[in-house]
């Protein structure tokens, strides 16, 4: 069992993935400096665990063996449950300050929880014993699984099986007495890379023609047949120059990856849906609400770290004081709680299904991954407004470390002479990681489009909201139907 964050590196290191990155194949990703800083992050999923201060919001009771486990791995009992995971990620979030990559398949376990159960229920089959079977073994030996559900899609007028390719969705190609082979690829990993187990689920909804598509499973990710290529991310090759300040966040950092199945195998007793497209678009939902809600836990902790930076950063340059300033770091605070708000509600107005596992309220968790489509943007804004403009025009780290240059940055480059100069930099590198560099495919881009775009929210919003009710409120309030 992976306890500690050495246990986590040594199994990592015992698996042959087959990884691609700036056109090589690279060897030792462990320790490579571009994928490192992605993995000491996941591994702060398990050092907190082992924290008596942060016992009870890293761990869970297990459902299916009675055990504690790592939060990452558990099956929501309670409402309690929900709140405890945002508020896991919060403090995630202020302790890795990025993506720490986890909860994608935490919220894959607890989505396919409830419809292999109403699989089962409605088609005779033993999906969901399966999937806990299964689930439990990650339990026991606490490991990482990647929620595998974005389709490169291809032209998106065209169902899966109508593409040209048909190979742009995730499909079964082959089936035996021993299992199926599956084909095709999956966008923007999170954290692919650093994960034990990769968890396939399909990405839409889905009509009879498309059947080969609808196919959730679990796979070990250095199955033979598997192919990563990690994506670049804005000023990652400062990773590789030697130094620490200029990488703003030097010790953690995402990651995500394309991941390419080429005919893998997957034995039954992996396999969680097999073509029963009726049941794909719920899969997706109520992954989507899950994660959805997440990102008002995660967002909101990295939210804290870049509030942090600009309180700081203006005491370094002698603004604090000013009442504008003062009034932007409220501001920034207001919208970063509103975020958690909307996670917490989303939690707390959560329910039992019919399997046991508690669903989160879809509707909430609409709301908040909408809202966190545009208030770290206006976080990350207001961030710049305070930091100045040397956050994007101050000399690399080797230029303040030269010993000629050096002594005039450090001179003419000081803020408030009670801070070194040091702590301006670090500030500012840390302010441009967050909003500008690495840091903001996590905090901002993934805001915008991780577990689902803007529109598919409002899409959501529009099908929960009842609209029909408020319109007979107003039509009642106004005297244009009877009391009755
Ligand atoms: Fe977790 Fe947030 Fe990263 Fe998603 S974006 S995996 S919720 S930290
Ligand atoms: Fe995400």
């Amino acid at each position: 069992m992976i306890t500690t964050q050495e246990d986590y590196l040594e199994s990592l290191m015992g698996m042959k993935k087959r990884i691609f990155m700036f056109g090589e194949e690279i060897e030792n990703y462990v320790d490579h400096p571009m994928i490192r800083p992605s993995l000491n992050a996941v591994a702060m999923t398990y050092e907190l665990a082992n924290d008596p201060t942060h016992v009870e919001l890293m761990t869970a009771e297990s459902n299916l063996n009675g055990q504690r486990v790592n939060r990452f791995t558990h099956l929501h009992q309670s409402t309690q449950d929900l709140v405890n995971k945002v508020k896991m990620q919060r403090l995630l979030g202020h302790c890795t300050a990025c993506c720490f990559q986890r909860c994608v398949g935490m919220d894959s376990f607890n989505a396919l929880d409830v419809v292999t159960y109403q699989m089962d229920q409605e088609l005779g089959t033993n999906y969901n014993q399966r999937f806990r079977k299964y689930l439990a073994h990650v339990q026991e030996e606490n490991l990482v699984v990647d929620g595998a559900m974005t389709d490169p899609k291809g032209n998106r007028k065209l169902s899966p099986s109508q593409q040209t390719d048909p190979d742009l969705h995730v499909r079964i190609v082959k089936e035996n007495e021993d299992g199926i082979f599956i084909r095709g690829a999956k966008v923007h990993q999170t954290g692919a890379v650093n994960s034990h187990e990769i968890l396939v689920m399909p990405a839409r909804s889905l009509k009879e023609a498309d059947q080969d598509y609808a196919v959730a499973c679990a796979v070990p990710a250095d199955a033979e047949g598997i192919i990563y290529v990690v994506g670049r991310q804005a000023s990652d090759t400062r990773k590789l120059e030697g130094g620490r300040i200029d990488v703003g966040n030097y010790q953690f950092g995402g990651h995500e990856a394309v991941i390419i199945f080429q005919d893998v195998f997957i034995p039954w007793e992996w396999v969680f849906m097999c073509r029963e497209y009726q049941y794909a678009g719920n899969l997706v939902e109520l992954f989507a609400a899950h994660h959805r809600a997440s990102y008002g836990g995660c967002k909101v902790g990295v939210g804290d770290v870049l509030i942090g930076a600009a309180q700081a950063i203006a005491r370094v340059q002698g603004t604090e004081q000013a009442a504008h300033i003062k009034d932007k770091l409220v501001e920034m605070v207001h919208l970063n709680e509103t975020l958690y708000a909307c996670g917490l509600a989303a939690s707390y107005e959560g329910r039992r299904s019919p399997s046991g596992t508690y669903m989160i309220n879809v509707l909430l968790a609409n709301v908040t991954k909408l809202n966190v489509t545009r208030f770290p943007y206006e976080i990350a804004r207001i961030a710049q407004d305070i930091a100045g403009g040397l956050l994007v025009t101050m000399p690399s780290e080797k230029d303040f470390n030269h010993p000629e240059i050096g002594p005039l940055l450090q001179k003419y480059l000081v803020g408030s002479d009670e801070f070194p100069t040091e702590w301006r930099q670090r500030l500012l590198r840390l302010i441009e990681n967050i909003t500008l560099g690495a840091g903001g495919v996590g905090y901002l881009v993934e805001s915008m489009h991780g577990a689902g775009s803007p529109m598919a929210q409002r899409i959501m919003l529009t099908r929960l909201a009842d609209m029909d009710a408020k319109e007979a409120y107003a039509l009642k309030i106004a005297g244009l139907v009877e009391e009755g």
